[in-house]
This record gives C-alpha cells, structure tokens and sequence, in this order.
C-alpha cells in the first residue's frame, strides 16, 4: 500500500539535485554523465556549489551557465557571502541576471580560521540579492542546528530573518534521524515561517567520510547506521546499496508525513539518487 501510494504521489513531487565544481577531467566527466541522466527526471532546479574561502569560485559560475546553456535546466549557484564585499557581491549577482540566471541559494558560508565576527549572514545576503533583482532565493537550513548557533530558537529564528528578507524556500543540511526533520518543519510553522523547507537527502556511499563530515556539520549519525555500514569498508557496492535503501526509507517517510519537495546532495553522481527518485514514483517524462 505504500509504495503504491508512494508512486502515485510522483506526480506532485519536486526534485532538485545538488552538484560541486569537478577539480579533473575525469571528474569533469562523471559530473556531466550524472547531470545528463538526473535530467530526464525533470527536476525543478540543479544547483552547483560554490567554495568559500577557496579557489575555486570561477567554477561554479563557469558551470551554471553551462548547465544553462547545454541543458535547458534551471541552474541555479549558490553564492557565499563570507569572502567577498557587497560590491563584489553585486557585480557577481548582476553578472549571473545578465545571463538569465533567475536562482540563487544564498549562503553566509563557513568562517576562516581567526573570525568570530562576520560582516554579513546570510540574511543579509538575501537582501542584498533582492535589492539587485527579483530572484528566486534558496537558503540553508539546520534541523539539528547549525553548529556556530548560541542556541536552537536563536538558529530557528536566524531562518526566520532569512526567509522575511525574501527567501523563497530553506533546503534543509543532510539528516539521518528523519523525526528530527519533521519536528524543526513544525518549529518552523510555529515561529510563522510560511516557506517550504525542503530536506536535504544525502544518499551515503562513503560512510568512513560521512562520520567525519557529520561531526563537523553537527549532525548525528544514529547508531543503528553504524551497524549497517559495519564491515563493509572494502565493499562499495554494497555500501552503495545500504546507503541507497537507508535514504529510500527516509523519503518515504518524508512523503508520508506530506513532504512534496526533495533536494539530493548527488555528490556528482547519478545512480543512487536517481533509484531514490524512482521509488519516490519520479520518472523520466
Ligand atoms: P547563516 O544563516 O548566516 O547562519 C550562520 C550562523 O550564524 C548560524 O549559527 C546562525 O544561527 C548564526 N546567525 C545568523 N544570523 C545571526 C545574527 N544576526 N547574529 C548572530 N548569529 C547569527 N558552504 C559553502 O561554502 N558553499 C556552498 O555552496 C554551501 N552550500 C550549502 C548548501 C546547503 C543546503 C547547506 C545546508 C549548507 C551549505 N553550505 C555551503 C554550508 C554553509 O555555508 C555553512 O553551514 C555556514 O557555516 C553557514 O551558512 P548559512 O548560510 O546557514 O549562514
């Protein structure tokens, strides 16, 4: 019964898959493959992003405008804040409408070493978007709080200020406890944010990176994972399959409990989220 009810509701499900700017041109080429077999599953937008504090930013604008260009897709770049000025900021923005890019996930991004204090959140950052043009802005949200926050409602309502300076949605960071995302959407609702948060499905292929990762992210990594994973550090294949069924579990519930909107953090690679989104009933059009 639920994977019928699962499949027929495909047909009000939005995805949007997240990419990062490839470093090779092997990478280059996995990066592409995946975007050209996730795009059959029409998703709402693909998003690429966007190093702060590295190199590395040219990239991102680079690939966007060919996602863009070569695809049709709506592709959309995140932009950080922390490591450039307004004026920067502006011309980056301007620079992006000029090329018909109308979507922006909006982000503060991590702070270097030796700053406790930044110039701009991302709150900030949202408006400044919207003083150069209309667009449609994502931000980031923290189900398990973000960790620099004093506390949960001060996070909560760091959100809050995001999406009252014209967010258009929140994409949540990647949660394995799935109650834990669907108690922060009802804080959200009860602090009167009326915008879709939308989860943040990180499908685990790499379980060593994951619990490393997690700790920095402060996001738990619940036991009964770990004894999935156990044993299983020099066999990807199966690793592939647990990380898959433990994320298809998670949309599940998700879509149960009324979630419309999934966002996949892909890693540049197609296969695991695109078996996701077809028990999800998302099917190439
Ligand atoms: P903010 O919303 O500004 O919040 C940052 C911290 O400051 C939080 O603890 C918040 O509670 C606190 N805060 C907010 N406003 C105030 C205030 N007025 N006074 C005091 N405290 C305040 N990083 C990248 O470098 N590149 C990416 O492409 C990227 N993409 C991401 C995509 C998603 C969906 C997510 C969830 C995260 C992404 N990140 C990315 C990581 C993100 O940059 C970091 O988590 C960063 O530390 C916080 O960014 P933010 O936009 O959430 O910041």
């Amino acid at each position: 019964v639920l994977n019928q009810s699962v499949s027929e509701l495909g047909r009000d499900i939005n995805v949007s898959f997240e990419f990062f700017p490839p470093n090779s041109p092997a990478m280059t080429s996995t990066l592409w493959e995946s975007i050209n077999r996730l795009k059959a599953l029409d998703p709402k937008f693909v998003s690429v992003t966007y190093g702060a504090n590295s190199g590395t930013r040219d990239l991102t604008h680079n690939i966007i405008k060919q996602i863009k260009h070569e695809t049709g897709l709506i592709a959309a770049p995140h932009l950080t804040c922390i490591d450039a000025n307004r004026q920067e900021l502006k011309q980056i923005a301007t620079d992006y409408w000029d090329n018909g890019i109308r979507n922006i996930v909006a982000l503060r991004g991590d702070l270097p070493p030796g700053l406790n204090q930044p110039d701009m959140y991302a709150a900030d950052l949202v408006g400044l978007l919207k003083e150069v043009n209309d667009f449609d802005i994502s931000v980031a949200a923290y189900p398990e709080v973000h960790p620099e926050a004093k506390n949960a409602q001060a996070d909560l309502l760091a959100l809050k200020d995001k999406i009252d300076a014209g967010a258009d949605r929140a994409i949540s960071q990647f949660f394995f406890d799935t109650e834990s995302f669907l108690r922060f959407r009802d804080r959200c609702a009860a602090v009167g944010i009326d915008k879709e948060i939308v989860p943040g499905i990180l499908p685990v292929s790499n379980y060593k990176t994951l619990c490393k990762f997690s700790k920095l992210t402060n996001v738990k990594v619940p036991n009964w994972m770990h004894s999935q994973f156990e044993g299983l550090d020099n066999d990807q294949a199966t690793r592939n399959l647990v990380g898959a069924s433990i994320a298809i579990d998670q949309v599940k519930v998700l879509s149960r409990e009324g979630v419309k909107d999934f966002h996949f953090y892909t890693l540049n690679r197609a296969d695991l989220t695109y078996a996701i989104c077809h028990t999800l009933g998302v099917r190439p059009k």
